[in-house]
């Protein structure tokens, strides 16, 4: 696991660089949160994080997060966020142990978490994830070319006037790439999308989850609010993580 100085060392850099990405677009550092993306890690290292100054963590496996999270119960205010496929079986661990689930990538799981959560008496904050790459291995609403943008957005639309899901944004992954261009067309596509909600008449959906360790700084230039990073925190994760 990694030291504590060499922590706090990836933290300034991290926060330097996001600084720097934030003034070339003349935004607000403010404005961006980082989720310390803590998969592959053990509970110790969460709480390392914990203690130089993270509040908010990313896992993608319910079942993982869970066990961290009975282990963690004194962080009290520690912000879990779930950033992976939920399979519709899980749906029901997600609603009440995470503050944002980054994830609900299709109808069907929108759906499920909105019953549960209406049945559990609360409303459960999410983002909704999109596929802007077209890449096949990545979930999310379709909206490569070649998809009805009409048909896309009333998809999308339905889920964000569902009662007891709060939709407050749209997340994204972008390819694994070197290629900035492409990179830009992702993270741009997913701010357009969400111009297009909001003036089909969405709420505000303010955040956009775009961002990990290989391309955050091309994200915040984009607009991302939220940006996910796991490995410029923390090193390189324990085999098997992904
Ligand atoms: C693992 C993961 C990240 C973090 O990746 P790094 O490259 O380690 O920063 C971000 N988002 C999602 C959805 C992930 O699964």
């Amino acid at each position: 696991m990694i030291a504590e100085s060499d922590l706090k060392a990836n933290m300034d850099a991290v926060r330097s660089r996001i600084e720097a990405a934030a003034r070339r677009a003349q935004r607000s550092p403010g404005a961006i949160r980082i989720v310390a993306v803590t998969k592959g890690h053990p509970p110790e290292l969460v709480r390392l994080a914990y203690r130089a100054g993270l509040r908010d963590f990313g896992e993608n496996r319910v079942d993982e997060a869970r066990a961290k999270q009975a282990q963690l119960t004194d962080l009290t205010d520690a912000r879990w966020h779930m950033i992976g496929h939920v399979q519709s079986r899980k749906a029901r661990d997600v609603v009440g142990p995470f503050a944002l689930v980054h994830s609900v990538d299709r109808p069907k799981i929108a759906l499920s978490l909105a019953r549960l959560a209406h049945e559990s008496g609360l409303c459960l904050p999410v983002l909704l994830e999109c596929n802007i790459s077209g890449e096949v291995s990545k979930d999310g609403w379709d909206v490569a070319s070649g998809t009805d943008r009409t048909d896309l957005l009333a998809s999308l639309l339905a889920v964000t006037r569902l009662p007891s899901l709060e939709v407050r944004g749209l997340m994204t992954m972008a390819p694994w790439t070197g290629d900035v261009m492409l990179l830009r067309h992702v993270f741009g596509g997913l701010v357009q999308l969400r111009n297009e909600l909001r003036d089909a008449g969405a709420a505000a959906l303010p955040e956009l989850s775009m961002g990990m360790t290989d391309d955050f700084e091309i994200a915040i230039e984009e607009g991302a609010t939220m940006v996910r990073i796991g490995r410029a925190l923390f090193g390189d994760r324990p085999a098997g993580a992904d």
